[in-house]
């Protein structure tokens, strides 16, 4: 018998630039330049109206060709929640990267003070040990850093709890070497989905008074704090109005997903989804069943299952691994094998982690493969 050969076999790409959508192979994420389009430019001009800085967070889509089109739109730079996902970034040309969150260890220190020694770096702290070891990384490799003082308003994640702490922690910065203290970052994911716009509005101004306790703290300790760093998706509106926050971190509204499409959003905002699933129905075994190429491996599932865009009548009744069970409301509505569907996903930050590229596409053709560089970059 012959001896086994190494297999010459390369993965086809699932489209080229210039394919009819009906050519993408699924399943595939799908960008509708367009919409996106529209989106990047209306959070900027928000922003812009209001004298705020854009930072948008890259965590949600884990992709340079994006982070690129957000600065070139004004973006004051970028947002990270990891330092191993800022590493593609950077190397695409990003100069300016917030790696919003804490960071622990000797391995991301390292990392992150190499990235320091090429582009503009900023982290969040919490806990003196901490700054100590980021001071002496620092040190140990001749880098700089901006260091935020994340404070806790309201999400109870991470974050000092008094104002008396988050004073304390940025004098200890200020007297340390290679660490400079720039400001606060004031988070609060909770209320980001709040569905009612009202409550939603409340929330947000009890994020704000929580915040403004704090600058009278060190406004009293005579310590100066440039930067107020925080806001989302949900809340940006409020956000860049509220005259307390330099800088907003939204990421979501690039895209949109049925999580967010699900709160209200009066008429003070509009973004589009950008952002769908592309599948194909590969099985129908009942009149009323559709089973589509795609699953967990695909789509996030834990902010509910994908939604069919274009087909009202169609539902999404379980999610599996490599599948998706679509329920027609009637036999007429129940599409064909080798019918192309849109799914828009439940929640896109997972959901981008789970592909290798973006298919950008522009009305019914691909205009580009933009790969998404950061995906599992979780360290
Ligand atoms: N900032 C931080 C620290 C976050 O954790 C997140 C999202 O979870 C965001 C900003 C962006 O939020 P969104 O994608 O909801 O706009
Ligand atoms: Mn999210």
């Amino acid at each position: 018998a012959d001896p086994p050969q190494a297999s010459t076999i390369a993965i086809p790409p699932a489209a080229r630039p210039g394919d009819p959508i009906e050519a993408v192979d699924t399943p595939s994420l799908i960008l509708d330049l367009d919409a996106f389009e529209d989106n990047l430019r209306t959070m900027q001009v928000l922003a812009e109206r209001h004298g705020v800085a854009l930072r948008p967070h890259a965590k949600a889509h884990k992709c340079p060709e994006i982070a690129i089109r957000q600065v070139a739109l004004g973006a004051s730079g970028i947002c990270c929640q990891k330092v191993s996902e800022a590493v593609p970034f950077v190397a695409a040309g990003v100069r300016d990267v917030l790696i919003s969150n804490e960071v622990i260890g000797a391995p991301k220190l390292a990392l992150l003070a190499r990235l320091a020694r090429q582009a503009h770096m900023s982290v969040c702290v919490d806990n003196v040990r901490a700054v100590e070891a980021l001071s002496s990384m620092m040190v140990e490799y001749e880098a700089t850093v901006n260091v935020l003082v994340d404070i806790d308003v309201g999400q109870k994640r991470c974050g000092v709890q008094t104002p008396e702490e988050a004073v304390s922690l940025a004098r200890l910065v200020q007297k340390l070497p290679n660490i400079s203290f720039v400001g606060v970052q004031a988070y609060h994911g909770g209320l980001q989905h709040k569905r009612s716009l009202d409550q939603r509005q409340k929330a947000a101004d009890k994020t704000v008074r929580a915040i403004r306790g704090y600058l009278d703290a060190f406004a009293r300790a005579q310590i100066e704090c440039p930067v107020v760093s925080g806001g989302g998706t949900g809340t940006a509106a409020f956000d860049v109005a509220s005259q307390v926050y330099t800088e907003i971190q939204a990421g979501t509204y690039a895209f949109m997903d049925t999580d967010y499409a699900a709160i209200d959003w009066g008429d003070a905002l509009a973004f589009r989804h950008s952002l769908y699933l592309l599948g194909t129905v590969m099985s129908t075994p009942t009149p009323e069943r559709a089973v589509v190429d795609l699953g967990l491996k695909s789509t996030s599932a834990e902010s509910g299952a994908p939604r069919i865009a274009d087909h009202p009548d169609l539902r999404c009744v379980a999610v599996h691994d490599e599948h998706c069970i679509l329920l027609a409301g009637s036999r007429r509505s129940r599409p064909e094998v080798g019918t192309q569907l849109r799914l828009i996903p439940g929640h896109c930050d997972p959901t981008f982690n789970l592909h290798d590229c973006i298919v950008a596409v522009r009305g019914q053709h691909v205009e580009a493969l933009w790969p998404i560089s950061a995906r599992g970059l979780s360290r």
